[in-house]
């Protein structure tokens, strides 16, 4: 597609996209070069989770841009080091190492459980993880995801990830042996088509866990900061797991992740890991604007009542059109199709007008909703009114 003086087949081709360049966006709404708005229930796949240029994020940004971009992964900055304590202080964790993707958390994860299983477990360093899981675009992580055709897509893979069932105990118990250092799971499966761990089985997991001496990595990467009405995932079961990585929500929209760890478990020595842009202020400044405002009295409480008044209008709307009901967690949620319509309903729904909406479909037979954490009731509201038109068509 043209696009000025330039031409898009500039850019490699890894997906198929629309024939629109967005170019600026407020709140949950998007706007094409043409002018066209979208109602936007993808916000960059549950990332800007206080929507399209929040004021307190791009405040945060002039505001250290201003003051200082980059003195070096190698010295300690202030962002930096507010981040971590505010993250330690609201999670069971001890200690922080800032990454710029949630794979390149996740590699530093397993770079941890592997480090700590050469120190106490004999060298064990198999991760047990999930059939259908996502864990990120690196070697090492699509080597850990479940997802179908991954095996031989860039093979040989990295060895070590045993896969077992989502919700089954008796299947981890089944794959754990001496060479097992730790099993990794995301709390609710995202990519997977929005499946929540049964809180009995996150319980079970801990307790097999602890039992068989290895360790509980959660991958909150998506499922992390506020997205299911609680700032982690991992309290919805009243778990202490040893491990977690985040990513998306926790930049609001910029490339900012992180690996958290219990104090017993943080062994990686000077020189063990490490990166460039590790903790630059720039993002770590952002990430503390969106950590205060997730904190702020009453926040969590509306994302909790958010999600369960658009469970509710899904769950109406299914009903309406013979649909297969809905599922999820906070505002993390998925409506059931009756038949494989998701990817055509997604470009229906591009091309509505005078204004469009965005929305994501996993699997064919799957509709995925993950709208800004502050989305307001109106806004769902829109959305349920456009869906309903597209349901029909
Ligand atoms: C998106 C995602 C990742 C990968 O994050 P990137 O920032 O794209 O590397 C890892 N784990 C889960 C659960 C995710 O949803």
């Amino acid at each position: 597609m043209q696009y000025g003086a330039y031409s898009t087949d500039s850019l490699m081709s890894i997906t198929s996209r629309p024939e629109l360049v967005f170019e600026s966006g407020k709140g949950s709404w998007l706007v094409d070069q043409r002018g066209k708005s979208y109602l936007d229930f993808i916000q960059g796949w549950a990332v800007n989770c206080l929507g399209h240029c929040p004021p307190e994020i791009s405040a945060a940004l002039l505001a250290q841009a201003e003051r200082l971009i980059n003195p070096s992964p190698a010295f300690y900055n202030a962002p930096m080091v507010e981040l971590a304590g505010l993250l330690t202080a609201n999670s069971v964790f001890d200690r922080v190492f800032f990454a710029n993707t949630g794979a390149e958390a996740n590699e530093g994860a397993i770079k941890l459980a592997r480090k700590w299983g050469r120190l106490h477990r004999d060298g064990a360093y198999e991760i047990v993880t999930f059939g259908h899981s996502f864990h990120g675009r690196t070697l090492a992580t699509m080597s850990a995801s479940g997802k179908a055709g991954w095996d031989t897509l860039y093979a040989p893979q990295v060895a070590g990830f045993p896969k077992a069932v989502y919700n089954d105990i008796a299947s981890v118990e089944a794959l754990i042996g001496a060479k097992t250092v730790a099993v990794m799971l995301e709390p609710v499966q995202g990519e997977g088509g929005v499946i929540p761990a049964d809180p009995a089985f996150m319980k079970a997991l801990r307790e097999l866990t602890r039992a068989r001496g290895i360790l509980l990595i959660v991958d909150e990467v998506q499922s992390g900061m506020g997205r299911t009405g609680k700032l982690f995932a991992y309290e919805h079961a009243a778990i202490v797991p040893d491990i977690m990585t985040l990513g998306k929500g926790i930049g609001g929209g910029v490339p900012l992740a992180a690996l958290l760890a219990r104090e017993e478990i943080c062994c990686f020595e000077a020189g063990d890991q490490g990166g460039t842009y590790n903790g630059n202020p720039l993002m770590t400044a952002v990430g503390v604007a969106v950590v205060r405002r997730l904190l702020q009295a009453g926040f969590l409480g509306e994302v909790e009542a958010r999600g369960q008044y658009l469970a509710k209008r899904l769950l109406e709307l299914s009903a309406r059109h013979g649909q297969h009901g809905e599922r999820g967690c906070g505002l993390l949620r998925a409506m059931i199709l009756a038949d494989e319509r998701g990817p055509e309903i997604v470009r229906r729904g591009l091309e509505l007008a005078p204004q469009g909406l965005l929305l994501n479909a996993p699997r064919p037979n799957l509709l995925r909703f993950m709208p800004a954490l502050n989305v307001s009731e109106a806004e769902i509201d829109q959305m349920i009114a456009m869906l309903d038109g597209l349901l029909q068509g």
